[in-house]
């Protein structure tokens, strides 16, 4: 069994890609994907650790897209995690966020808090490092008792010290996977948060002309008739299926790696389409 969407301390994830690894062979996954946020930075250690326990590992990443009137998340799977063009772009998301990060940190501060960019980034596992973190730096500070407080007080979208950050539209986050060989697949299309299936259509139908491969339909959060939404409107427009958890860690504790639909994994066969869909395509390239 599989999942395909998963996320380490190279972003906002709380295992470090080695314990990823060992989670998921416990767990009995048979291939596990890690996909952090707008980062490779733990594609390596994962990988090599994978060859060592013995479970099939797709190197992978997740894209924050400009997108209304929810999130758009972009994943890619097989990506080649030293492609140099792929990795300037990335390079340019990061030092966004890390600007980002010096002005929310700043607007914080101005709103009177005692807080610093210090007590942020000790927050944060990795490399990696947003609003979670300062969500948990504001609970531990006792500016707030939640982290959900803190996002509903300060930094939710349009909250006090928010900052928006820079995101790509769907065709050039689309080329970027293709770019780096990947399969270029909608994460979570529930976070799209288009209820109406005639207006979801004729998103798809956009994104599908963008140049995007599949949909995350089995994910751990799509109940039973939203899964048969996405399945029956990827039949409609010939889009590849994915399954993933979106497994974070403490920092998403209601999610389990390997548990996607009804507390099941993902089925293999799901992975071998996707890679045989990879295989034809890159052969068509050569
Ligand atoms: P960032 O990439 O720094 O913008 O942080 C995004 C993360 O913050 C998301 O993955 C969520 O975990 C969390 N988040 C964003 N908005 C909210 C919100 N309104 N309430 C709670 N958590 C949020
Ligand atoms: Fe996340
Ligand atoms: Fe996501
Ligand atoms: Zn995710």
């Amino acid at each position: 069994m599989i999942d395909l969407h998963s996320h380490t301390t190279a972003s906002d994830g709380s295992l470090t890609p080695t314990e990823l690894i060992h989670l998921a062979k416990n767990v009995g996954l048979s291939a596990v994907a890690v996909t952090d946020h707008d980062t490779v930075g733990g594609l390596r250690e994962a990988s090599d650790e994978a060859a060592r326990t013995g479970i099939e590992f797709v190197p992978g990443i997740e894209i924050s897209v400009d997108f209304k009137p929810g999130q758009f998340h972009l994943l890619g799977f097989f990506i080649d995690r030293d492609h140099g063009e792929f990795n300037d772009r990335l390079q340019a998301l990061q030092d966004n966020r890390v600007n980002r990060n010096i002005v929310m940190a700043r607007k914080l501060a101005s709103l009177g808090l005692p807080i610093t960019l210090d007590d942020i980034v000790a927050e944060a596992g990795g490399d990696q490092v947003g609003r979670p973190h300062m969500a948990k730096a504001l609970v531990k500070k006792g500016i707030v008792e939640t982290t959900q407080e803190a996002f509903d007080r300060f930094l939710a979208d349009g909250a006090a010290a928010h900052v928006p950050k820079m995101k790509l539209e769907p065709a050039a986050a689309i080329e970027m996977v293709h770019l780096a060989g990947g399969v270029a697949i909608l994460a979570h299309p529930k976070f799209l948060r288009i209820s109406d299936e005639g207006d979801l259509a004729t998103v798809l139908a956009g994104f599908k002309d963008a140049g995007l491969d599949g949909i995350e339909a089995y994910y751990s959060q799509h109940n039973s008739p939203e899964t048969d939404t996405y399945l029956r409107l990827a039949r409609r427009f010939n889009f590849l299926i994915s399954a993933g958890s979106d497994y974070h860690g403490v920092t998403k504790p209601h999610v389990h790696l390997g548990r996607i639909y009804q507390n099941e994994a993902g089925d293999p066969e799901i992975l071998a389409t996707l890679k045989r869909f990879r295989l034809q395509r890159t052969a068509r390239a050569a």
